[in-house]
């Protein structure tokens, strides 16, 4: 499903441009408008899931499709070596602002723990 008013499904259908850097028939990978570190990637499923608490069963081999491709574009941006942190904000008190699924790649430098 397409949701018009949601800003990833518009950048998933070409709508709106984005630094893409990977994609598939799954899902497409893009470079944040705001990175939080010197490399931070999204991961989206083209389909529109809310969040990570609306994957059902069904969804089990997308969500999977996404943390291998989450690491596959880690390596091919030269975060492996570092590391290299994944995130999936859910629900807004955790920091969610964009209600279709995403992991966050990010790496490039010392990321802290425990998040704020
Ligand atoms: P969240 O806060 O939901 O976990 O993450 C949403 C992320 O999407 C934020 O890091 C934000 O900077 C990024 N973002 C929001 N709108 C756009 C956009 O139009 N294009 C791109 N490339 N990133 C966006
Ligand atoms: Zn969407």
């Amino acid at each position: 499903m397409v949701e018009q008013d949601c800003i990833f499904c518009r950048i998933a259908s070409g709508d709106i441009p984005a630094g893409r850097v990977y994609e598939d028939d799954q899902c497409i990978a893009f470079r944040d408008t705001n990175p939080q570190a010197p490399v931070h990637l999204l991961v989206i499923p083209r389909e529109h899931v809310e969040s990570l608490d609306d994957v059902g069963l069904k969804d089990e081999p997308m969500l999977g499709h996404l943390m291998r491709i989450a690491s596959r574009i880690a390596n091919d941006q030269g975060l492996a070596e570092n590391g290299y942190r994944t995130v999936i904000n859910t629900g807004a008190s955790a920091g969610q602002s964009v209600f279709h699924l995403h992991v966050h790649v990010l790496g490039g430098r010392p990321l802290s723990w425990p998040p704020g």
